[in-house]
């Protein structure tokens, strides 16, 4: 076998992934593509790496990074497309090994730079989806340096870097020196881009809208806009806004009923109270100018609200702008009116469940909210409700100007301010391309076999009621997870048993004849329902989350379960019972449920009210505690679902909300992948059903290591489902197997990721 000659490409395509985090913490994009070339260099063995990129105006390849030659070329050399073995490489888009350049045809070194002194060459095209975008060249004085094996390696490494490169080429194009970022001192000049953390994927294009501190701000009218004036003008506006409201109110009720309860409840209540628009009305008789008004006594809420402790009050702030603004909306002619808040970005501090689904039926097209602020129930909300969200450490973004054009890429987690037409013209082709796939609909088919044969079950993994579509156009198999929190996340009570039982009857019925699987109320950690008695706990993760809470509040429990029996049996039809109980960290829990399950049954008998007799009970493997009882576990359950987004948190031991620590959270960590191997091979031994559920289960490498431990059970987000279903059909059992067998033996997280990679 031919000698490596000092070559890593195994080592290169695992840097290659730490590279993308380089776009997080370089402060200019041509120190990306520095970086870039330096770790190709100095892993391939090489004297020379340059990245030439093809920009879009021209059609021309610039030399944009290099080591190994004349730096001073950077930005001056250019070639045509199909010009040298660069240029060609890109043309024909395919990868070009000159063994020497001096007997090549392509022999035509740029004077002045250098080449002249390097034989073999390696030229890569990177290609984002199937568009030029640029090529990256090796060179070595040696001739015959490169092989096939390198250009095999050079372009995977190419693939992935594409996207990244793009991104940076996109800026590049744009700025022609350093950029500044978010961690730098930027106090009254504002970047052209900022890097956060994208949450929940999606593009949005729109405006700045900054929302209040809680407890703070005023509410303002625009001086510069004409509102009709007088008592007539202000009653027929506050009729326009009850009608409107109430229109939103039955539109969230009909799409999405389990959590749009009466979610404008307190912008109506508070438009015909006798103290808010009463209170307006006398101080336009009493000769004040009506938009005054109409901002003074919403000013004089938003001060008795101020600083109050209470959640709940410090909500209300929002909703009194809100209100303040539609009434002043419609105050001014139709045509000028702008209601809700199409068009506009929100930028701030926090969100609660029920400001972003109101967000969300009012048309916002983003959010950007601060790190500390999020809580993995908004970032799922928002998942289900297709609502872009980029996390930001610093708050920078909290001093734009309300209606700073923005865009926000949250899938790359980039915010470009005052953006250029460039780039606006990128992200609304996207929006473009993506409306239209949108429509076409994704081909799926209705099983999914291994290469080999063996058929793989996907299932999605549901919050809202409005999930359930999806779920069905993309052939879940079932409902693998439904989150029952947000019903009691969103509204200001517990929702009582018949309002539950609604939800579920709804749930059970509109998923048939799929099956769903409803968790128990999982709270604690960051899952805090803002009626509930705060109980403040040094370590949440550590504290009454999921059925410890329950178990500590009986009555809560007892209620979900009768409202789940019960939804089992609706006018005669029955429909299977599934219920999961999360968080579970001993027998003795699992034990104290199940028999709460039974004396629920007989109750519901005893009161004449037809309900499921024999659900199905499964646990949520999450805890460490669990993996090491799984034995006995199995033993009392009808089936078990791996969660994987807590069990990373909970072996590791690294908080799954804290960006600080992200690259600790690892899925593919020894210590997890074996635990999932114990409680597979666990469920199999007893013939029960295991499923993984965390998001891990989505991912493509990550479910074959799965499926080769032994998981025929799959729950993704339905979004997720149609990629999944397709990457599975690729690979044999045989392949998943010997991938989860090589993937366990590893010791070290390096050797993993060589593996994974
Ligand atoms: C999990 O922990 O993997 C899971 C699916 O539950 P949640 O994300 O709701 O905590
Ligand atoms: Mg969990």
């Amino acid at each position: 076998m031919k000698k490596d000659q000092g070559k890593k490409r195994i080592e290169l395509v695992c840097s290659v992934a730490e590279l993308a985090t380089l776009f997080e913490r370089t402060t200019s994009i041509t120190g990306i593509l520095d970086q870039t070339v330096k770790l190709i260099a100095q892993h391939m063995g090489t004297d020379v790496c340059s990245i030439y990129l093809l920009e879009t105006g021209t059609r021309r390849l610039f030399l944009r990074a290099t080591v190994g030659l004349d730096s001073g070329s950077i930005g001056t050399v250019q070639l045509r497309l199909g010009e040298g073995v660069t240029g060609t490489a890109l043309k024909e888009m395919r990868p070009i090994i000159v063994p020497s350049l001096s007997d090549s045809l392509y022999n035509k070194p740029f004077p002045g730079i250098g080449e002249e002194n390097y034989e073999a060459f390696l030229a890569v095209p990177l290609i984002y989806q199937m568009k030029r975008i640029g090529v990256i060249t090796l060179q070595h004085s040696k001739p015959n340096f490169f092989d096939n094996r390198d250009a095999r390696a050079m372009t995977a490494i190419a693939s992935q870097l594409a996207t990244l490169i793009e991104n940076a080429k996109l800026l590049m194009e744009l700025h022609s020196g350093e950029v500044p970022h978010s961690g730098e001192d930027q106090a009254h000049v504002l970047p052209e881009f900022i890097k956060g953390n994208a949450r929940s994927e999606g593009i949005a294009i729109g405006s700045a809208y900054r929302f209040a501190d809680r407890g703070g701000d005023s509410f303002f009218f625009d001086p510069s806009r004409h509102y009709g004036q007088g008592f007539d003008a202000f009653t027929s506006s506050i009729e326009k806004t009850k009608n409107q409201i109430e229109q939103l109110q039955q539109s969230v009720e009909e799409n999405l009923s389990d959590a749009g309860g009466l979610i404008f409840s307190s912008h109506l209540l508070m438009l015909t109270d006798e103290a808010f628009s009463g209170e307006m009305a006398k101080r336009i008789r009493h000769g004040t100018q009506t938009h005054s008004a109409v901002a003074e006594v919403v000013n004089m809420y938003i001060d008795l609200f101020k600083g109050s402790e209470n959640e709940i009050v410090a909500e209300k702030v929002q909703d009194l702008k809100d209100l303040g603004h539609r009434i002043l909306e419609n105050l001014l002619p139709k045509e000028e009116a702008e209601y809700d808040y199409s068009g506009h970005i929100i930028i701030a501090q926090e969100v609660f469940p029920s400001e972003l689904i109101r967000l969300t039926a009012q048309n916002a097209e983003g959010l950007i909210l601060q790190s500390r602020g999020v809580t993995s129930h908004i970032l799922i909300l928002a998942k289900s409700l297709d609502m872009p969200i980029i996390t930001l450490d610093s708050d920078t973004l909290l001093s734009v100007p309300d209606r700073t054009p923005l865009v926000l890429d949250a899938f790359q987690g980039t915010v470009f301010i005052n953006p250029r037409r460039e780039v606006l013209n990128h992200y609304r082709h996207y929006l473009i391309t993506k409306q239209q796939a949108v429509k076409e609909g994704e081909a799926v088919k209705e099983s999914t076999y291994l290469k080999s044969g063996e058929e793989v079950h996907i299932y999605a993994n549901v919050s809202l009621l409005s999930d359930v579509r999806l779920a069905k156009e993309y052939k879940a198999k079932g409902i693998g997870l439904y989150r029952s929190e947000f019903p009691f996340l969103i509204r200001n009570s517990f929702p009582s048993e018949e309002e539950q039982c609604r939800i579920y009857s709804k749930l059970l019925s509109s998923s048939a004849p799929l099956p769903v699987v409803m968790r128990v109320l999982d709270l604690g950690g960051d899952k805090k329902l803002t009626y509930e008695e705060v109980i403040d706990e040094p370590n949440p993760f550590l504290g009454l989350r999921g059925i410890r809470f329950a178990l500590k509040n009986v009555e809560i429990l007892r209620t979900q379960i009768r409202a789940m029996l019960a939804a089992g049996v609706q006018n005669g039809v029955s429909y299977p019972v599934h219920i999961l109980v999360p968080f579970v960290s001993s027998l003795d829990e699992v034990l104290e449920v199940k028999s709460i399950i039974s004396q629920c049954i007989t109750s519901l008998r005893k009161e004449g009210i037809q309900c499921a007799q024999e659900p199905k009970v499964g646990i949520m493997v999450e805890l460490p505690s669990a993996v090491f009882i799984i034995d006995e576990l199995v033993q009392v359950v009808d089936f078990i679902s791996i969660g994987t987004n807590d069990l990373v948190q909970y072996i590791i031991g690294v908080d799954r909300t804290n960006a600080q620590v992200a690259d600790y959270y690892m899925p593919m960590h020894p210590s997890v992948l074996r635990s999932i191997q114990l409680v597979a091979s666990a469920a199999r031994r007893h013939g029960l059903p295991v499923s993984v559920c965390g998001e891990s289960a989505a991912d493509p490498i990550l479910a074959q290591l799965f499926i080769g431990m032994g998981i025929e059970q799959l729950s993704v987000a339905p979004k997720s489902i149609p990629r999944l279903k397709r990457c599975i059909e690729r690979f044999s059992m045989k392949e998943a197997q010997d991938f989860a067998q090589k993937a366990l033996k590893a010791g070290t997280i390096r050797e993993l990721k060589e593996i994974l990679n």
